[in-house]
């Protein structure tokens, strides 16, 4: 960059040394390039480095004690397809026991969803944040004796220093390539399935409930399996997708 002497200095040299036209067209859209504004680098994660497709299920605290939807669950060990849990504090307490076991089995990966499910985090102050991300770190560590490593924002709502205050603390914040709209009472097993089939493509992340509010999904699920199979798609834990 021109903001000291010197580089000023080089600039006038070169302009003195290479008075042909090309030279300075090439050098002006070079210069032009350098000042103009970057777009600021958000670093939230949408899509796997892999033509995998990882998916990810959330459990949001809900006002009503939620469980683990055991027709998602069952199907997914049933059929041993890899995929990942967000999870979040009073669920991971209130489903220890199911979340120990289904941790023990090599196609399932356990993340970080906070603690308390703030749907705003850009609002907390940085020692607020600090435990939402720590506290669900620590229980799961002693549930199931691994440390979460990707962190997705409750409602996916965060701000510049939100985000920054997470990655500083060596998380890599996931959420999802597109919404597949699931705690949508409305949408139908069907219409769930065409939706997601058609927009997934290789290197997706997918984004479901399993706490009771993907109201479709228990139904839509093996449909919406054995059609990606059928397009060659392959699925991957978030921490096989090369991120
Ligand atoms: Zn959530």
């Amino acid at each position: 960059m021109w903001y000291n002497d010197s580089s000023k200095e080089i600039m006038i040299n070169f302009f003195i040394l290479h008075k042909d036209c090309s030279y300075l067209v090439s050098f002006a859209i070079f210069v032009l390039l350098c000042l103009l504004p970057r777009p600021v680098n958000a670093d939230i994660i949408e899509k796997l480095n892999v033509p995998g497709v990882a998916l990810t299920f959330d459990t949001c605290e809900t006002t009503a004690p939620s469980q683990f939807d055991e027709k998602i669950l069952s199907y997914l060990i049933k059929e041993q397809i890899p995929f990942t849990v967000f999870i979040t504090g009073k669920f991971a307490i209130r489903n220890k026991e199911r979340l120990r076991e289904i941790a023990r089995l090599p196609f399932v990966e356990i993340e970080n969803h906070s603690f308390y499910h703030y749907l705003h985090m850009e609002r907390l102050n940085a020692d607020k944040i600090k435990k939402e991300v720590m506290d669900i770190d620590e229980l799961v560590r002693k549930m199931i004796g691994k440390k979460t490593k990707y962190f997705r924002f409750p409602g996916g709502n965060y701000d510049a220093r939100t985000l920054k205050q997470i990655e500083d603390m060596n998380f890599k914040v996931v959420h999802w390539t597109f919404p597949s709209g699931d705690p949508d009472q409305k949408i139908t097993p069907a219409r769930l399935t065409n939706w997601v089939v058609s927009k997934t493509r290789p290197g997706n992340i997918l984004i479901f409930h399993i706490n009771g509010r993907g109201y479709s999904t228990g139904d839509a699920l093996p449909d919406i399996i054995s059609s990606l199979r059928k397009k060659g798609i392959k699925f991957v834990k978030l921490e096989d997708g090369g991120l």
